[in-house]
């Protein structure tokens, strides 16, 4: 089943209210007219009614949501729009780097491989890759601060998820007292992307669906989901 909602590109909360007469197993995608997804979720109904709240900071006119269920008679969908806090960010060149990622973000299908984009002022520069060649998404170079973003793994994820990819990546150079400290870049990543009102969820899966399952990622996914409990 598909839903289409109204969203006029602004911010909004996407509220799903989800009645279920059984327990049952349900994915629901946030997707617009170019495929690219705002949200795409896993949920286990457990309980007769469940309300699932999605931010998109940044809509398309149209976002269309997809549910999938295995029960789809036994479901009914209700869906709501809220409003979703407006941030602001004081430093001009932050929001210079947000700007620019939310745009190569949302509007990734426009943006080819083995290609170069730069930010307004030319401060921050993306190197657009078909892949990185290692087990990893992106990458920012120590000293001359350019980030890398491998396409393979970057075209199938959701905005939310390459937004946190990013924010981590600029941590490293912009925000840790150590820049090479993994740790601490998706702590202070985190706290950009939370600023920027994207889901807390996304942000985990990102570790979850990404970053594989070697010891050092377990550990990271365990001190980042301790550090966003506090935001719940
Ligand atoms: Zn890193």
């Amino acid at each position: 089943m598909v839903v289409k909602l109204l969203t006029l590109n602004k911010p909004h909360e996407v509220e799903l209210k989800l009645n279920s007469n059984f327990p049952q197993n349900v994915n629901v995608i946030g997707y617009d007219k170019n495929n690219q997804k705002y949200f795409d979720r896993n949920v286990y109904l457990n309980q007769p009614e469940i309300k699932l709240r999605f931010g998109c900071p940044i809509t398309p006119n149209n976002l269309y949501v997809k549910i999938n269920a295995n029960n789809k008679e036994n479901l009914k969908v209700t869906p709501k729009l809220n409003n979703l806090g407006s941030t602001f960010i004081f430093d001009s060149s932050t929001r210079e780097f947000v700007e620019f990622i939310q745009e190569f973000c949302t509007n990734y299908h426009k943006y080819k491989a083995q290609k170069t984009y730069y930010s307004r002022s030319k401060k921050f520069k993306i190197v657009h890759l078909n892949t990185i060649g290692e087990t990893t998404p992106a990458r920012i170079h120590k000293t001359k601060h350019f980030i890398e973003v491998g396409k393979d793994y970057f075209k199938d994820i959701s905005i939310p998820m390459r937004v946190f990819i990013l924010c981590h990546e600029y941590a490293h150079i912009y925000m840790n007292t150590v820049p090479e400290n993994e740790f601490e870049a998706d702590i202070n990543g985190a706290k950009l992307y939370l600023k920027l009102n994207y889901p807390i969820i996304e942000l985990l899966y990102s570790f979850t669906k990404i970053f594989g399952e070697s010891p050092e990622t377990i550990k990271r996914s365990i001190a980042i989901t301790n550090y966003v409990k506090q935001y719940d």
